[in-house]
């Protein structure tokens, strides 16, 4: 984050954290196009454009909230991951951070793996074509009929999380007649969080299995005793909304070190090695993502240079990026409700959604920009919280932004960088009714998850 003194004068020193990144755009009407999907625009009225569709219609159409998707984005983001990693190495979309049928066949059509880590993903993969050798089954606590399944179904990998698991996978497979192929994944004590990361983490978390104390060479000494297990890899991934690099440096150098010992202790040189996700995108202007072909060869020169000091053969790398290929294709479009000025304080905008739609600035206290897209404006900019409808205080989907001082209830807002995390964790919290997720392509729209309704909510609720 920026540390420079805050460009809005001190009357806003007192509401906003010292050195936020926030500051009234020079021009509000901008579309920063780091974090809008490539499609959008404004056309000669000034109104917002995607896919060559205007708002207004989007919004008539399918009302607000809605998430607006831009396929061509999607695609072109695939394409590039692909692309930049070449046909030596596996790109694995992370399905967590949005998956729909539609999504499953556009990887599978863009030449995508995926991953899943739940039997509720696994159906929608299988139910929408993805081919199934192109599946990885990912989790720290995957049931026995999710492990059940994934083994008869023949997903090319599962990736081991734990002790019991190992066992656990290598007895199911056994009585099904299967071998399945296998990655273990470990935890190299790095733990990278956007611009940092610190090396010497401890293992305190739920995934994986220790490095440290020698617990990886432990499991990986049981998974290849088991006949029901091909051992074909090592798998970590070290966050999430990652843009130092020097992260994945130190977690390659372990794995790579990793391999080298169980070379050593068992005379076999292990084919994969799987890096995880966890690349950053822009969800601000001040963030700086780095383009998958910047990462792609920071990633194989590393693995490169650590295999050949270890004396290794390079081993085939997969990457499991989610966000960073979902995360910049959608915005969320809201129609303003109330907007209420607190006095030397900021303007409260309410929108018709809310942390049900996007649960992600309360969680985590992520950062969000915004700007009215149903018009161009020339006031002048105010301090805006841009909040929900729910009954809680937290339920805040922008902190801090600048919009134009004349908005008014009516004018629709859209919020950048939804793709990811946003409708995946959405909930239904005051019986709210889960947003549509639309995508646009060409000039044409289409829903490809559809609003929820009433009756999709009380059919659940059998009286
Ligand atoms: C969450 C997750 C990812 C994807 O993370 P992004 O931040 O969306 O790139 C990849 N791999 C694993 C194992 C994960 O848990």
């Amino acid at each position: 984050m920026s540390r420079s003194a805050h460009p809005a004068g001190p009357r806003h020193a007192d509401v906003l954290p010292e050195g936020h990144w926030t500051a009234p755009a020079t021009d509000l009407n901008a579309l920063d196009e780091k974090v809008w999907s490539r499609t959008v625009t404004r056309d000669a009225d000034g109104a917002l454009t995607v896919g060559g569709i205007e708002v207004a219609r989007l919004a008539e159409e399918f009302g607000t909230p809605a998430y607006i998707l831009d396929e061509s984005d999607f695609r072109a983001r695939c394409r590039a991951w692909a692309d930049a990693f070449g046909a030596d190495a596996d790109v694995f979309y992370a399905g967590k951070a949005f998956l729909s049928r539609a999504v499953v066949r556009w990887l599978t059509e863009e030449g995508l793996n995926l991953d899943v880590c739940s039997g509720g993903e696994l159906a929608t993969a299988l139910d929408a074509g993805m081919p199934v050798e192109r599946i990885a089954f990912h989790g720290n606590n995957k049931t026995v009929a999710e492990i059940e399944r994934a083994v008869s179904v023949g997903v090319g990998r599962i990736v081991l999380d734990s002790f019991q698991e190992i066992v656990r996978v290598a007895h199911i497979a056994q009585s099904l007649g299967k071998r399945q192929r296998v990655q273990i994944r470990v935890t190299v004590g790095v733990e990278a969080h956007t611009h940092e990361f610190i090396a010497t983490a401890h293992e305190d978390q739920k995934f994986g299995i220790a490095l440290a104390g020698g617990q990886a060479a432990e499991a990986v000494r049981r998974a290849l005793t088991l006949d029901g297990l091909e051992l074909v890899g090592i798998h970590s991934h070290i966050g999430s909304q990652i843009f130092d690099m020097a992260g994945f440096e130190v977690s390659a150098r372990r794995v790579v070190q990793l391999l080298a010992e169980i070379r050593d202790e068992h005379g076999v040189e292990l084919p994969e090695i799987d890096l995880g996700g966890g690349l950053g995108i822009a969800y601000t202007s001040e963030d700086d993502p780095r383009e998958p072909h910047e990462i792609a060869k920071a990633l194989g020169d590393i693995v490169t240079r650590e295999c050949e000091s270890a004396g290794l053969a390079t081993p085939r790398i997969s990457v499991e990026p989610g966000r960073a290929i979902v995360g910049p294709t959608a915005f969320t479009l809201y129609e303003v409700g109330t907007i209420k000025p607190l006095e030397g304080l900021r303007t409260y905008v309410s929108v018709d959604g809310g942390m049900s739609d996007n649960i992600r600035t309360a969680l985590y206290d992520a950062e969000y920009s915004v700007s009215l897209v149903s018009r161009t404006s020339d006031a002048e900019p105010m301090l805006v919280r841009v909040v929900g409808k729910h009954c809680e205080s937290g339920d805040i989907v922008v902190k801090d932004a600048f919009l134009p001082a004349d908005l008014a209830p009516g004018d629709l807002i859209a919020v950048p960088a939804t793709g990811a995390y946003c409708r995946s964790m959405a909930s239904n919290y005051n019986h709210a009714l889960r947003p549509p997720v639309v995508a646009v392509r060409d000039g044409r729209a289409r829903v490809i998850v559809r609003r929820e309704t009433e009756e999709d909510l009380l059919r659940l609720d059998v009286g």
